[in-house]
């Protein structure tokens, strides 16, 4: 008896092909109106509890039902980064082109591990691009990971690695006869944090040295740390310095960190997510300098690039350290002279990640297609934007500028006259929420010396400087209802 053979393929390749249209078509009116649609809406009951609630579908419903789902219950509900008045935590917006190539990667689906072919080929290319761009030299090795904190841990294992003093990754940590220890500022992201515990170092290995108002990292009391943990019989590995913090996009003083590790003879990783890309532009590159002395350094094509999540990028001076971090060879794995796996499998070799999506597709067609010196204008705009909105907030009567805007970040609260300090966190984070709530912008916030910012990072191509007066006046016109609202029930 024959029973039917299954696939997954389309039964009727013409009725996919109008449903893919349509698909397209739908998206395309979606991301060429955006700006008509509120930046965020919150999600009605109904909807949600339908996402959370719906049984396992063991039997399928069709292509069109499931896109139809998708249409009602998931595109009108994103977090709305995509908008042009979205300015929150640091996320880029992606780009339509960035969107068809990830349709196009996804269609050929290469297995990214290597295999010599052209999607190998691509990735190597975007990689030696940015060796370039980044002042790194032509020897350098490179991979694309999935974001700036993968980027920045695979980073920080290859310092651990290459400076342990022992073979850390035969012997683990525990032949360690002192405590490796890892310096980076108060201002550093997270991902150290989880990135020091993963690696088996210990948070309580991770020496946080205060920063100067200018919320760059104490050059001289890391010094001294450094010094006394090398007293105190602990070894130094590896200096983290910031090309744009999270909170404020401060640069540490990236030249006189890279002396100093030479000095020191540590490694010098630079965590440089969006603030990496600054160096793009002739006009920005200053703010960076140094950048290019690092023995790794990683930022993200997903924010300042503007690319779809998610794809960053893990740049290593030396490829015979950073190869000498993940190299594990393998039968089933190994190379051969001729056929498909010639060439063998150099991205397995880079990073914990055999298995890998095309994620470099999107970024060389970008870079194909816009150029670039396109990037680095628009770099610079979104810094204009920062600029001058940091400067109307200096000049507004009810506004205050709550740290120093050295780049794309700006941290500011409403504080009219009169009305008291203690009141003001309470004030500015519900003028944060009913912003977000109304659909109006969607900034985030942070706390600066105890007082709660409205926090704009600003990595958005899509934004105008008219985005930006909406934005101000809602904060003033918020801020004053709610200082009405409050007089009333006290009186
Ligand atoms: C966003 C960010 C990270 C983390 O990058 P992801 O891509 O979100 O994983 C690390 N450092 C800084 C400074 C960042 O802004």
């Amino acid at each position: 008896m024959k029973t039917e053979e299954l696939t997954l393929d389309p039964a009727n390749w013409e009725d996919f092909r109008s449903l893919a249209h349509q698909m397209t078509d739908d998206i395309l009116d979606y991301l060429s109106t955006l700006r008509s649609r509120p930046a965020w809406q919150p999600m009605p009951e109904g909807v949600r509890a339908r996402l959370q609630t719906e049984p396992v579908p063991f039997v399928g419903q069709g292509e069109q039902a499931a896109y139809r789902a998708f249409v009602e219950d998931v595109l009108p509900y994103p977090n709305g980064n995509i908008h042009p008045r979205f300015f929150g935590w640091v996320q880029g917006n992606g780009t339509p082109l960035g969107m068809m190539a990830d349709m196009l990667g996804a269609a050929i689906n290469p297995h990214m591990a290597g295999f010599n072919q052209a999607p190998a080929l691509v990735e190597a290319q975007v990689i030696r691009w940015f060796t370039q761009l980044m002042g790194f030299p032509e020897s350098a090795s490179g991979v694309l990971a999935l974001g700036g904190s993968m980027a920045n841990v695979l980073g920080l294992a290859i310092a651990r690695n290459a400076h342990a003093g022992f073979d850390i990754r035969a012997e683990g940590l525990l032949q360690s006869k002192s405590r490796l220890m890892v310096y980076t500022s108060t201002e550093t992201h997270r991902w150290i944090v989880k990135g020091m515990e993963f690696l088996g170092l210990g948070r309580n290995s991770l020496r946080r040295i205060p920063v100067q108002p200018d919320f760059q990292v104490d050059i001289k009391l890391l010094r001294e740390a450094i010094r006394q943990d090398r007293r105190d019989g602990h070894l130094p590995i590896c200096v983290v310095g910031n090309a744009g913090t999270v909170n404020t996009a401060a640069t540490d003083n990236l030249q006189e960190l890279a002396a100093l590790c030479r000095e020191e003879k540590l490694w010098f990783h630079v965590d440089g997510a969006f603030g990496a890309l600054a160096r793009l532009s002739d006009r920005l590159r200053p703010i960076v300098a140094g950048i290019e002395e690092a023995d790794s350094m990683a930022f993200d094509f997903h924010k300042w690039m503007y690319q779809p999540f998610d794809v960053a990028c893990l740049l290593v001076r030396d490829r015979k350290i950073h190869e000498a971090s993940f190299s594990n060879p393998a039968s089933y794995l190994a190379s051969m002279s001729r056929g498909v796996i010639a060439g063998g499998l150099p991205f397995a070799e880079l990073s914990m990640d055999l298995t890998r999506n095309f994620r470099a597709l999107k970024v060389w067609m970008g870079m194909k297609a816009h150029g670039v010196d396109m990037f680095a204008k628009l770099i610079e705009q979104n810094v204009d934007q920062a600029q001058r909105l940091a400067q109307c907030v200096r000049e507004h009567p009810e506004l205050e500028l709550l740290a120093p805007a050295p780049l794309n970040i700006v941290c500011f609260r409403f504080a009219p006259a009169g009305v008291e300090e203690d009141q003001l966190n309470s004030l500015n984070e519900e003028i944060l929420l009913q912003l977000q709530e109304s659909g109006i912008a969607v900034p985030s916030s942070t706390v600066i010396q105890g007082r709660f910012a409205i926090r704009c990072a600003i990595v958005n191509h899509r934004s105008r400087w008219e985005d930006f007066e909406i934005l101000i006046a809602a904060v003033v016109r918020l801020g004053n209802e709610l200082l009405i609202q409050a007089a009333r029930t006290t009186a």
